[in-house]
Protein backbone atom coordinates (compact mmCIF):
# COMPACT_ATOMS: atom_id res chain seq x y z
CA UNK A 1 0.00 0.00 0.00
CA UNK A 2 1.37 3.42 -0.90
CA UNK A 3 0.60 6.70 1.19
CA UNK A 4 0.90 9.89 -0.55
CA UNK A 5 2.74 12.51 3.09
CA UNK A 6 1.14 15.88 2.16
CA UNK A 7 4.52 17.32 3.58
CA UNK A 8 7.80 18.88 2.14
CA UNK A 9 8.55 19.66 5.76
CA UNK A 10 11.75 16.55 6.09
CA UNK A 11 11.51 16.76 9.94
CA UNK A 12 7.68 16.13 10.07
CA UNK A 13 8.68 13.39 7.17
CA UNK A 14 11.12 11.42 9.67
CA UNK A 15 8.95 11.69 12.61
CA UNK A 16 5.80 10.03 10.58
CA UNK A 17 8.27 7.45 9.17
CA UNK A 18 9.73 6.29 12.62
CA UNK A 19 6.21 5.50 13.57
CA UNK A 20 4.90 4.19 10.33
CA UNK A 21 8.08 1.56 10.55
CA UNK A 22 6.09 -1.18 7.76
CA UNK A 23 7.52 -3.08 4.83
CA UNK A 24 3.76 -3.33 3.56
CA UNK A 25 3.44 0.20 3.40
CA UNK A 26 5.35 2.94 1.10
CA UNK A 27 5.32 6.58 2.38
CA UNK A 28 5.73 8.65 -0.78
CA UNK A 29 6.64 12.45 -0.37
CA UNK A 30 5.47 15.30 -2.41
CA UNK A 31 9.28 15.82 -3.89
CA UNK A 32 9.34 12.18 -5.15
CA UNK A 33 5.86 12.72 -7.19
CA UNK A 34 6.36 12.96 -11.16
CA UNK A 35 3.90 15.93 -11.46
CA UNK A 36 4.46 19.03 -9.00
CA UNK A 37 1.48 20.17 -7.53
CA UNK A 38 1.02 23.49 -6.28
CA UNK A 39 0.40 24.05 -2.44
CA UNK A 40 -3.46 24.91 -1.26
CA UNK A 41 -4.12 27.99 0.58
CA UNK A 42 -4.61 26.69 4.42
CA UNK A 43 -7.52 29.41 5.16
CA UNK A 44 -9.38 27.19 7.67
CA UNK A 45 -9.77 27.96 11.03
CA UNK A 46 -8.81 24.90 13.19
CA UNK A 47 -5.74 22.41 12.95
CA UNK A 48 -8.41 19.69 11.84
CA UNK A 49 -10.40 21.54 9.36
CA UNK A 50 -6.94 22.33 7.55
CA UNK A 51 -5.63 18.83 7.77
CA UNK A 52 -8.57 17.85 6.13
CA UNK A 53 -8.33 20.55 3.59
CA UNK A 54 -4.55 19.67 2.75
CA UNK A 55 -5.76 15.95 2.92
CA UNK A 56 -8.53 16.46 0.37
CA UNK A 57 -6.61 18.31 -1.93
CA UNK A 58 -3.28 16.08 -2.62
CA UNK A 59 -5.43 12.76 -2.75
CA UNK A 60 -7.59 14.51 -5.74
CA UNK A 61 -4.56 15.90 -7.22
CA UNK A 62 -2.43 12.78 -7.36
CA UNK A 63 -5.20 10.10 -7.10
CA UNK A 64 -3.62 8.82 -4.12
CA UNK A 65 -4.20 7.79 -0.39
CA UNK A 66 -3.44 10.95 0.96
CA UNK A 67 -2.43 12.02 5.02
CA UNK A 68 -1.89 15.23 5.98
CA UNK A 69 -1.08 17.50 8.78
CA UNK A 70 -1.27 20.98 10.37
CA UNK A 71 0.42 21.55 13.69
CA UNK A 72 1.03 24.43 15.68
CA UNK A 73 1.70 25.70 19.30
CA UNK A 74 -1.06 27.26 21.59
CA UNK A 75 0.31 29.25 24.21
CA UNK A 76 -2.42 29.76 27.30
CA UNK A 77 -1.28 33.43 28.30
CA UNK A 78 -1.67 34.29 24.50
CA UNK A 79 -5.11 32.71 24.02
CA UNK A 80 -3.91 30.33 21.97
CA UNK A 81 -2.08 31.82 19.78
CA UNK A 82 0.15 31.47 17.34
CA UNK A 83 -2.33 28.23 16.80
CA UNK A 84 -3.09 27.84 13.40
CA UNK A 85 -0.48 30.59 12.40
CA UNK A 86 2.38 29.00 13.82
CA UNK A 87 4.34 28.78 10.64
CA UNK A 88 3.70 32.74 10.00
CA UNK A 89 3.75 33.92 13.39
CA UNK A 90 6.14 36.88 13.10
CA UNK A 91 4.76 37.63 9.40
CA UNK A 92 8.92 36.71 8.22
CA UNK A 93 8.82 35.54 4.60
CA UNK A 94 12.37 33.78 5.24
CA UNK A 95 13.75 30.40 4.19
CA UNK A 96 12.78 28.20 7.34
CA UNK A 97 15.38 28.47 9.43
CA UNK A 98 15.48 31.71 9.63
CA UNK A 99 11.00 32.18 9.85
CA UNK A 100 11.50 29.50 12.81
CA UNK A 101 13.93 31.92 14.91
CA UNK A 102 11.51 35.14 13.94
CA UNK A 103 8.59 33.03 15.23
CA UNK A 104 10.18 32.53 18.11
CA UNK A 105 11.54 35.43 19.30
CA UNK A 106 8.27 37.15 18.48
CA UNK A 107 6.29 34.58 20.73
CA UNK A 108 8.84 35.66 23.61
CA UNK A 109 8.65 39.02 23.12
CA UNK A 110 4.97 38.78 22.90
CA UNK A 111 4.67 36.93 26.16
CA UNK A 112 7.34 39.21 28.12
CA UNK A 113 7.53 38.62 31.43
CA UNK A 114 4.64 36.75 32.11
CA UNK A 115 5.76 33.91 34.96
CA UNK A 116 6.54 30.94 34.70
CA UNK A 117 3.15 29.25 36.02
CA UNK A 118 1.46 31.05 32.84
CA UNK A 119 3.81 30.13 30.22
CA UNK A 120 2.02 26.39 29.56
CA UNK A 121 1.54 25.66 26.12
CA UNK A 122 0.99 22.50 24.03
CA UNK A 123 1.98 21.31 20.54
CA UNK A 124 -0.94 20.15 18.88
CA UNK A 125 -0.83 18.38 15.49
CA UNK A 126 -4.06 17.30 13.52
CA UNK A 127 -3.70 14.42 10.69
CA UNK A 128 -7.00 13.66 8.22
CA UNK A 129 -6.41 10.87 5.97
CA UNK A 130 -8.52 10.70 2.54
CA UNK A 131 -8.56 8.21 -0.18
CA UNK A 132 -8.27 9.97 -3.97
CA UNK A 133 -7.85 6.43 -5.45
CA UNK A 134 -11.91 6.57 -6.80
CA UNK A 135 -13.56 9.56 -7.64
CA UNK A 136 -16.42 8.16 -5.97
CA UNK A 137 -15.69 8.95 -2.13
CA UNK A 138 -16.38 12.37 -2.16
CA UNK A 139 -13.05 13.32 -0.43
CA UNK A 140 -14.37 12.75 2.86
CA UNK A 141 -11.47 11.66 5.36
CA UNK A 142 -11.65 8.29 6.59
CA UNK A 143 -9.99 8.93 9.73
CA UNK A 144 -8.79 12.34 11.28
CA UNK A 145 -7.55 12.28 14.56
CA UNK A 146 -4.88 14.82 17.30
CA UNK A 147 -2.48 14.66 18.91
CA UNK A 148 -0.18 16.72 21.62
CA UNK A 149 2.43 17.78 23.45
CA UNK A 150 2.30 19.67 27.19
CA UNK A 151 5.08 21.88 27.90
CA UNK A 152 5.47 25.60 28.76
CA UNK A 153 7.44 28.34 27.30
CA UNK A 154 11.06 29.22 28.32
CA UNK A 155 11.69 32.21 30.42
CA UNK A 156 14.18 34.74 28.36
CA UNK A 157 17.27 34.85 31.07
CA UNK A 158 16.58 30.21 31.04
CA UNK A 159 17.99 30.50 27.22
CA UNK A 160 21.46 29.41 26.91
CA UNK A 161 22.33 32.59 25.31
CA UNK A 162 19.94 35.87 26.69
CA UNK A 163 21.09 37.74 23.65
CA UNK A 164 19.75 34.84 21.84
CA UNK A 165 16.72 33.83 23.26
CA UNK A 166 15.14 32.37 20.62
CA UNK A 167 17.59 29.99 20.28
CA UNK A 168 17.02 28.35 23.81
CA UNK A 169 18.00 25.52 24.49
CA UNK A 170 19.42 22.85 22.59
CA UNK A 171 19.75 22.29 18.70
CA UNK A 172 17.56 19.54 17.45
CA UNK A 173 14.34 19.49 16.31
CA UNK A 174 12.70 22.84 14.14
CA UNK A 175 10.46 25.47 14.68
CA UNK A 176 9.72 26.58 18.43
CA UNK A 177 11.33 23.22 19.72
CA UNK A 178 14.35 25.15 21.61
CA UNK A 179 12.12 27.59 23.93
CA UNK A 180 9.59 24.44 24.57
CA UNK A 181 10.17 22.89 27.82
CA UNK A 182 8.90 19.97 28.97
CA UNK A 183 9.19 19.83 32.88
CA UNK A 184 8.64 15.83 32.80
CA UNK A 185 11.69 15.54 31.23
CA UNK A 186 12.91 18.42 32.34
CA UNK A 187 14.53 19.72 29.02
CA UNK A 188 13.10 21.78 26.29
CA UNK A 189 12.01 19.38 23.25
CA UNK A 190 15.00 20.60 20.95
CA UNK A 191 17.21 18.69 23.86
CA UNK A 192 16.01 15.57 22.66
CA UNK A 193 16.67 12.96 20.65
CA UNK A 194 14.74 12.26 18.00
CA UNK A 195 13.86 9.29 19.61
CA UNK A 196 13.03 10.88 22.61
CA UNK A 197 11.05 13.39 20.62
CA UNK A 198 8.84 10.58 18.68
CA UNK A 199 8.00 9.07 21.99
CA UNK A 200 6.02 11.68 23.25
CA UNK A 201 5.50 14.49 20.76
CA UNK A 202 2.13 15.63 19.10
CA UNK A 203 3.08 14.53 16.21
CA UNK A 204 3.90 11.17 17.44
CA UNK A 205 0.79 11.05 19.06
CA UNK A 206 -1.40 11.94 16.40
CA UNK A 207 0.34 9.17 13.61
CA UNK A 208 0.32 6.29 16.12
CA UNK A 209 -3.44 7.01 16.63
CA UNK A 210 -3.66 7.43 13.34
CA UNK A 211 -1.78 4.02 12.74
CA UNK A 212 -4.33 2.33 14.90
CA UNK A 213 -7.22 3.67 12.14
CA UNK A 214 -5.05 2.68 8.93
CA UNK A 215 -4.63 -0.90 9.98
CA UNK A 216 -8.29 -1.49 11.06
CA UNK A 217 -9.81 0.11 7.75
CA UNK A 218 -7.17 -1.56 5.60
CA UNK A 219 -6.46 -4.56 7.37
CA UNK A 220 -2.60 -3.66 7.21
CA UNK A 221 0.11 -5.76 9.36
P1 LIG B 1 2.36 23.59 9.38
O1 LIG B 1 3.55 23.26 8.52
O2 LIG B 1 1.33 24.40 8.71
O3 LIG B 1 1.82 22.38 10.06
O4 LIG B 1 2.92 24.60 10.48
C1 LIG B 1 3.59 24.10 11.52
C2 LIG B 1 4.33 25.20 12.27
O5 LIG B 1 4.10 24.98 13.66
C3 LIG B 1 5.83 25.06 12.02
O6 LIG B 1 6.30 25.97 11.08
C4 LIG B 1 6.40 25.34 13.40
O7 LIG B 1 6.55 26.72 13.55
C5 LIG B 1 5.31 24.86 14.34
N1 LIG B 1 5.53 23.44 14.71
C6 LIG B 1 4.75 22.36 14.37
N2 LIG B 1 5.27 21.23 14.86
C7 LIG B 1 6.39 21.57 15.50
C8 LIG B 1 7.37 20.81 16.19
O8 LIG B 1 7.35 19.58 16.30
N3 LIG B 1 8.37 21.53 16.73
C9 LIG B 1 8.47 22.87 16.63
N4 LIG B 1 7.60 23.63 15.98
C10 LIG B 1 6.55 22.99 15.42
Amino acid sequence: MQILIATSNPHKLDEIRAVIDDPAVELITLDALPQKIDEPVEDQDTFEANAMLKARYYAKASGMLCLADDSGLEVDALGGEPGIRSARYSGADSPRAERDAANSLALLSNLGDTPTEQRTARFVCAMALVDGRNSGGGGEPLAVVRGTLEGRILMIEEADDPAHPERGRGSNGFGYDPIVFVPDLNKTVAQLTADEKNAISHRGDAVRKMWVKVRGIFHAT
